[in-house]
């Protein structure tokens, strides 16, 4: 009796756990493709103490995934390489080649379920947030990167591209626009960016926080991005083929003008001021005058740059809060649809 009780108990505990088992096994596994650009993520030294003198973009981001087979287990990965790069060479028509190529995925492929693109940190966060703006899909977009080369002694390269395809294919992350993903933390790519040379925690968002975590139980969010992102978007960068020149300069104590006429001079569209200084304002007026588009930001990285009726009125358009990196990228995409300061204030106060 207390045998049979027994058995039954130990049958009914088997059929409990196999349910859950069997209903893990049917659901279909999520689908990420990965997109590789280089960078330190796919950097190679020559031996594994090396932290620095490596190569950047030496293997395929086919290989980095073949390396970490834990990655099969979470998702259907395919990948593709785009350029093989350190991130100082990513150009504005290779930003163009990446945004059309997801898309026509979003387009072609339903199915996949995310996006990871690997690339270097130095320019990481300015490829995000041109995903960010000119992906049309609330699929996930997760741009990752390390800060030790892959051939690193406790690199953080391999963990970094595991979270990455974890964020990429959790539900959670759907309409979040594009993100950041190191350290197993989750930045915007609105907000997000890279505050050290060296430390693995180098990414963050300043006064707004992390969006969310790759902890060891699951994905996690605290908050989502309000500005206009991908699928909210009005950039569609399908038939551009070539964004407009539009550089930075930087203030401080008697910068001189010679930045700002240099530039003109090269025949730019647009300037962003990384803050100014008396000489740098009269360039830039002088600038606006032979129809040079001017965004003021600022170069503290943190904080909103305001504007004045008067201002707007002059065609100075303010970056609001964003980094000038990045007010560079949106002064780009909004000189493709419009000349008009009111209108591309418009665009600075949405994105
Ligand atoms: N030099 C590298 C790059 O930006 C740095 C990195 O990837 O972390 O490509």
């Amino acid at each position: 009796m207390i045998q049979t009780r027994l058995s039954k108990t130990m049958t009914l505990f088997a059929i409990a756990l196999a349910i859950p088992l069997a209903a893990t096994s049917l659901q279909a596994k999520s689908k990420v493709h990965v997109l590789g650009t280089g960078g330190t993520i796919s950097g190679a030294a020559p031996s594994p103490e090396m932290l620095s003198g490596y190569k950047s973009g030496t293997y395929p981001v086919a290989d980095l995934l073949a390396e970490v087979p834990e990655i099969t287990e979470l998702a259907d990965v395919t990948s593709e390489q785009i350029i093989n790069v350190g991130s100082g060479r990513i150009t504005g028509e290779i930003l163009l080649k990446l945004s059309k190529r997801i898309n026509q995925l979003c387009q072609e492929q339903p199915d996949i379920d995310g996006f990871v693109v690997t690339h270097g940190t130095g320019t990481l966060e300015e490829t995000a947030y041109f995903l960010n703006l000119t992906v049309l899909s609330d699929k996930p977009v997760v741009v990752v990167g390390a800060m030790r080369p892959w051939t690193a002694i406790s690199g953080d390269g391999p963990l970094n591209l595991y979270n990455a395809v974890r964020v990429a294919s959790a539900p959670e992350s759907r309409g979040k626009g594009a993100m950041i993903v190191l350290n197993d933390e989750i930045n915007s790519a609105r907000e997000g960016t890279k505050t050290d040379t060296y430390r693995v925690e180098t990414f963050n968002s300043r006064e707004y926080g992390f969006l969310g975590y790759a902890d060891p139980d699951k994905i996690v969010f605290y908050r989502k991005p309000l500005k206009r992102h991908t699928f909210q978007t009005e950039f569609d960068v399908t038939k551009i083929d070539e964004l407009p020149q539009v550089d930075i300069v930087y203030g401080y104590q008697e910068a001189s003008r010679g930045s700002v006429d240099g530039l003109v001079a090269a025949g730019v569209k647009g300037i962003v001021s990384a803050s100014g200084s008396p000489e740098i304002s009269d360039a830039l007026e002088d600038a606006q005058a032979k129809g040079v588009m001017v965004v003021r930001s600022d170069r503290k990285g943190q904080g909103r740059v305001l504007n004045s009726e008067r201002r707007l009125e002059q065609g100075t358009i303010s970056a609001d809060n964003l980094r000038p990196q990045k007010a560079r990228l949106l002064l780009q995409l909004a000189l493709t649809k419009t000349s008009d300061p009111v209108e591309i204030q418009r665009i600075f106060n949405q994105y």
